[in-house]
Formats: C-alpha cells, structure tokens, sequence
C-alpha cells in the first residue's frame, strides 16, 4: 500500500527514549524525519503496529474467580475496586493502598496516578518502575548540577563530538538509530566505550575498556588520576564552575591507574589513554547508562563519571558535556510528574513546604492533607501484604513479575496481597496475578505527550479508534477517583485538559513546563524543558552560564569504590550480568507479542566465555542452570570468545522459567533506591545437574 500525505498521522515510537518519530496510516509505520533518529528506525519501532492488532488484546474487564479471571463489566470491575479499596483504608489506614506507575506512561498519565494516589487514595505508597531504570544518575546530577535532565543539550549536539566515552550504555542495540550521532566519533577514532562486553556497540569503538562488573567506579578514579597526573585537568573551568575538586582529589590521589587496572582489569595505559584522549578533543562528551548505573552503589559510580567531566570542564560548554541516556519512552517525563515516590509534579520535593502548598493550591486540596514520601519501589515491592505494608496494590504500565529483581520474591509478595489490580493492554505476567484485570488503550490509540531523553516534549497523537470495549489509564483514573468520593472535575479525562493542569502544576518548579502547550507541538516546536511561559522558546542546553545550584557552581561529589554487594565465592564463582537485545523491550510483554520479533529472539540464552562453559560442562545450545542465592534461570548456552571468563551475560526479556530477575539481588543504592540488576554471583551447571 502507497501511503499519501493524508494518510499519515504523525506520531512517536512506543517503546525507548529517543522517542523516534514516525507515521502512522491505519497500523502501518513509517519513518518520519526527526531529529533524534533522523528518519531512521529499528526492527522494533518497524513492526509496532503489530501491536495495534495483536490477537491477544484485552477487550473487557476480567475479574478473579477462584483460579479463573471472567469477564466483568466496567461498572462491575471499577464499583469491585472501589468497594475493596474503601474497606481495606477502613481497616488498615491510607497507606494499605500501594500504586505503582511506569516509566513508559505519558506525562499526563504520570501526573494524574500520582494526584489519584495522593488525593483519591490519600496514600504515600507510590512508586514506579523508572526506579530501576536511571535513579542513580537522577541522584547524582541533582548532587552535581543541582538539577537532572537527561541530556541537558539536544541530542543532535554529540554528532559534532570528536570524543565521547559511552559507560555501560549498547545503543547499537538498545537505540540503533541513535549511532548515526556517534558516527563523527567513531571516524575520529574517539569512541571509547566502557562495558564488560564486547557488545555492537564496542565493535565499534577505537577503545573499548572492558572492566569487571562493579569496578566502574574504580575505572573512573584511575582515569581521573590519570587527567591530573598528566596535567590534563580543565583547571580555569574548575575554578570558575565548580566547588569541591579538592575532597575529589584526595580520594583519586590513591588509585593510580596501576592499582586501578589490578581492580578492574583495564590496563593503566587505556586509562591513560581515555584521559587523553578526552582532554585533547576540541567536542567531547561522557554519557552513562544503566550499565554503570544499575549497581548498589550506582549513585556515586554515576557521581564520578561527573567528577572526571566537570575535571575534563565538560558539562555546560557549548559543543561538549555530561549526560545519561534514559531507556523508557518516558523514562525522563515519568520521572518529573509525581508517581515517584518522594516527588510532587514539576520535580518537586514532596518534602518541601512551598512545593506541597503550590501542588496542593492546584489540586484544590489542603496541603496539610497530602501524605509525604513512601516506599521506594522495591521496598514497596518488599513489603506488600507484610503487618506494616500495603494490603493492595493497583499496577499501572509496569511489569513486575518479569522487570523487578528477585523476581520469585516479589511474586509471593504479590500473592499475599488483598487485591491486586493491573490496567494493560494485553494479559502480561503481572496481571494474569490479578484480581481485577482492566483493558486499556495504548499509545496509538490515545494522545498523550512524552518527554525523550533530551528533555524534548512531544505530541505522541491518536492516529487510531481503541478497540471496543476498552477505556485510557485517564478515563480509568478518573472514574475511580469518582466511586472513591472525588468530584469528577478534579480528574478529567481528556489527555490535553490533564496537561493543563500538568502545566500549572509544574509552573516555577525545576521541570517546568508552564509554557507548553498542545498548539505548540502540533506546530512541531522543539520544546525542551524548562519551558516558563507560552512566549518561552524553551531550553535546550542547560547550564551555559550556570548550574542550578544557588552559587551557580557544579560540584564535585567525593565517592570511594566499594565493589558489588555480592561478591563472588566458591559457591558462586561467576558473576551474572543483564541487560537487553535488539528485538526486545523491557519485560517483553509487548515485543514478545509481535511474531519477528519473537521469532528472531524466542527464548533466554546466556552469554558464556567458552573455557566457562566447557568447565561447566556446556556446549552451544545447551539448557543450562544458571543460579543464584535467590533462584534459578533456564538459559540456552551460547559460547561467546569475547566474554570476561569470570562473567555472563543474560537478557531480562522473558518471563516464567526464564526470567533473569529470579537470580539478580535487591540490595539497594542508599541515595537512589536502585537495586543492583547489573551484578549477582552465580553458578552454572547442565539443566539435570546440581
Ligand atoms: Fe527508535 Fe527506540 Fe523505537 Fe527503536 S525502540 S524505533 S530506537 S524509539
């Protein structure tokens, strides 16, 4: 089919954060020019229309009997929910009501479940799964910057790079269309990349520095050492930007790149290397991701990948700077609305006075009403259906079961609960648990505005009708909120009069949004937040003359390496790490339902270095056991010669058996709550072995 002009409805992918445009006709996708992916598009954002037709879509609300989920009318499934939820508050207090979001919600949705469960449910136990996707370097920008936006420059700017060092980040196959802005790097020779794999994306770096899981931090100290000792620090810009390079400093002081290489195994001359090359590029930046993040102590990793930037005199230059790339669609939007657990809309502290008052002035509710911070999501994960936790739970846009760490945990704690309550598309892990299951729309179907990892807002517009039978996560919001006492004003429906709100609700706060509106978009204005009036073009590089701490100086955070929270031992000699492939996304509920995408990745392998395997007693292809204190995975055995022998590798895409997260360990990062997915101890053996 030929697709003409008035055809096309102009839209954004579902799935990652660089939030490639693209048009719609009917189902079909086409690549549309936009910066982010100029024009390009991966195997995912190609067969997304499959979605819209997918044969396993749910129509009609399902309610629980015995083992069964029936069918139930809408009136029937939300007067259940309501009903439950007044008599457990009645029996248990406000906080026996938990809410959990997702970073793939719109911004309006983001901000009404976080009004709905402060005002409608009166409860401090929110969180989201964004948790578990880039917390720490949102803690660690705002310890630096004063403020965290993803990138806080367009993301057009790193095609000028002759430099970029890439941690814990495999765009080739997490974002591919994202690679065309590493091409001036990659031709100049400067593109280093730091990951424990020899993933596609180091294939095509000039340096790629492969340390051992949870040594990043390590890494950074050397390289850091490596700048000063070579007389390579930016010391006018150090002088002039930031405060606290000396606490740096004296901790770097002990981790010449020597005692660096024999932590992280990365040699002394690379990390020389990296210093180097860095200092001497005319355009460079550093940019992190959930590989470096996604530790215990992933905040102050994150914190000195800053360090060595502000020392390189990076951040805020025009041309060069720091950033971290977020994974979910909305991944930076989802985090600014309020479903996080201690923030108020426009990314405000929940803890703050003038911030309660502003939201509570807004929501036209006394502020003294709103509850403070609750639970972070794995310890609202944790504590579900304890003596002091939550009794139910209502799941919006997340997949737990699959997506949380300590995985088989986190299913007991979900059986404990009184009611269980999942509105999604189709049945996925999650709410096949449920007790009330509701059918929603998704993103095609519905407009909504996101915000990319650019901090660039966009217009994701309805290009189709929803199937019968369904109704938006804003419609489902709004008619509990009525059943629970609300006047129905207070939750519109309509996604632009949400934004609205959203708009007057940020207004003044760190992520302002005030000055954007849905006529500005549809015109295609390049919005990137702080946007404070209609008149305002809106900011897309950030901290050009200052940071937004008071004094306008960025600071240097002092960390020491502490190493993963499992070491390895004789019981678990290796060490598993996970992540994700090409063809999926996330928890896989939605791309393990498109047929070339499951065909072409069906199942879980582990990524194996061969002398691991044959000392395991495993050939290619095998099933094997991979196993932790916490569970065990079914994994297909793929023997990969570029391995660490001491590592292995294994996608979190797949559900039942074969979920990653029964093996990966909860303990937390003490500043951003993010659990350690990047580092367990393990042990393999054959599928009938011990
Ligand atoms: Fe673009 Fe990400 Fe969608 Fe792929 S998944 S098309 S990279 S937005």
């Amino acid at each position: 089919m030929t697709l003409t002009a008035e055809h096309l409805v102009p839209t954004h992918c579902p799935y990652c954060a660089l939030q490639c445009g693209m048009s719609l006709s009917g189902t079909t996708v086409a690549p549309r020019e936009f910066p982010a992916n100029g024009g390009g598009l991966c195997q995912k954002g190609w067969t997304a229309g499959s979605l819209l037709t997918t044969p396993q879509r749910l129509t009609t609300p399902l309610v629980r009997s015995g083992a069964e989920l029936v069918p139930a009318t809408w009136d029937e499934a939300l007067d259940l929910v309501a009903r439950r939820i007044t008599e457990i508050q009645a029996g248990h207090g406000r906080d026996a009501i938990a809410v959990f979001g997702g970073g793939g919600l719109t911004n309006e949705k983001s901000y009404l479940l976080g009004k709905f469960a402060r005002v409608a449910l009166g409860t401090s136990q929110v969180d989201y799964n964004g948790r578990f996707c880039m917390s720490s370097a949102a803690a660690a920008g705002t310890k630096a910057f004063g403020l965290d936006r993803g990138l806080p420059f367009p993301l057009t700017d790193i095609g000028d790079a002759d430099a970029v060092l890439l941690i814990g980040s495999n765009p080739a196959e997490t974002m591919p269309p994202f690679m065309q802005h590493l091409r001036k790097a990659i031709d100049a020779g400067g593109l280093v990349v730091v990951d424990p794999r020899r993933t596609p994306t180091a294939e095509q770096a000039s340096l790629h520095l492969a340390p051992a899981p949870g040594t990043d931090l390590a890494l950074a100290l050397g390289i850091l050492h490596a700048l000063v000792a070579e007389n390579l620090v930016d010391r006018d810009y150090v002088a002039r930007r930031t405060r606290g390079f000396e606490a740096v400093w004296r901790i770097a002081v002990r981790w010449w790149p020597e005692r660096v290489e024999r932590i992280t195994g990365v040699a002394a001359a690379d990390q020389r290397r990296v210093a180097s090359l860095l200092a001497t590029a005319r355009n460079a930046y550093v940019l992190t991701a959930r590989g470096t993040e996604q530790h215990a102590s992933g905040s102050d990793t994150v914190s000195a990948w800053i360090n060595l930037a502000l020392a390189l005199g990076l951040p805020g230059r025009a041309g060069s700077g720091y950033g971290c790339l977020t994974g979910q669609g909305n991944g930076q939007g989802g985090r600014e609305h309020g479903q996080k657990a201690d923030q108020l809309p426009g990314y405000r502290r929940i803890d703050d006075p003038a911030a309660r008052e502003h939201v509570a002035r807004v929501w036209g509710v006394d502020p003294a009403s709103l509850p403070g911070p609750g639970r972070s999501a794995y310890e609202l994960l944790d504590a579900l259906g304890t003596a002091t936790g939550p009794k139910a739970m209502l799941v919006f846009g997340s997949n737990v079961v699959v997506s949380a760490p300590r995985s088989a945990h986190v299913v007991q704690r979900l059986r404990s609960l009184d009611l269980l309550v999942v509105a999604d598309f189709v049945l996925s892990e999650t709410a096949a648990m449920a007790d009330v299951v509701l059918p929603v729309t998704q993103w095609a179907e519905e407009s909504g505005t996101m915000t990319n990892l650019e901090g660039r807002v966009l217009l994701r517009q309805k290009a189709i009708d929803p199937p019968d039978g369904v109704r938006t996560d804003l419609e489902v919001l709004s008619g509990l909120a009525r059943r629970l006492g609300q006047p129905a004003q207070r939750f519109p429906v309509r996604a632009e009069a949400v934004f609205a709100e959203l708009r007057e609700a940020s207004r003044g706060g760190l992520a302002d949004y005030s000055g954007v509106t849905y006529d500005r978009l549809r015109d295609g204005e390049a919005l990137h937040w702080p946007v404070p009036g209609t008149d305002h073009p809106g900011t897309p590089r950030m901290f050009l003359d200052s940071f937004a701490h008071p004094d306008g100086r960025a600071r240097f955070v002092p960390v020491e390496h502490r190493g993963p929270a499992e070491p390895v031992d004789d019981e678990f000699p290796l060490i598993a790490t996970t992540g994700r492939v090409l063809q999926h996304y996330q928890s896989g509920a939605q791309t393990r339902r498109i047929a070339e995408l499951s065909e072409a990745v069906p199942e879980v392998y582990v990524e194996v270095h061969p002398d691991t395997a044959a000392r395991s007693g495993l050939a290619d292809g095998d099933w094997a056991r991979v196993i932790s204190r916490r569970g065990e995975t079914a994994a297909r055995v793929r023997r990969v010669a570029s391995m660490r022998p001491d590592t292995v590798f294994l996608p979190f895409h797949f559900p039942g058996a074969q979920r990653a997260n029964l093996l990966t360990n909860p303990a937390l990062d003490p500043a951003s709550r993010m659990p350690e997915f990047k580092v367990c101890a393990v042990r393999l053996s054959p599928k009938d072995g011990a």
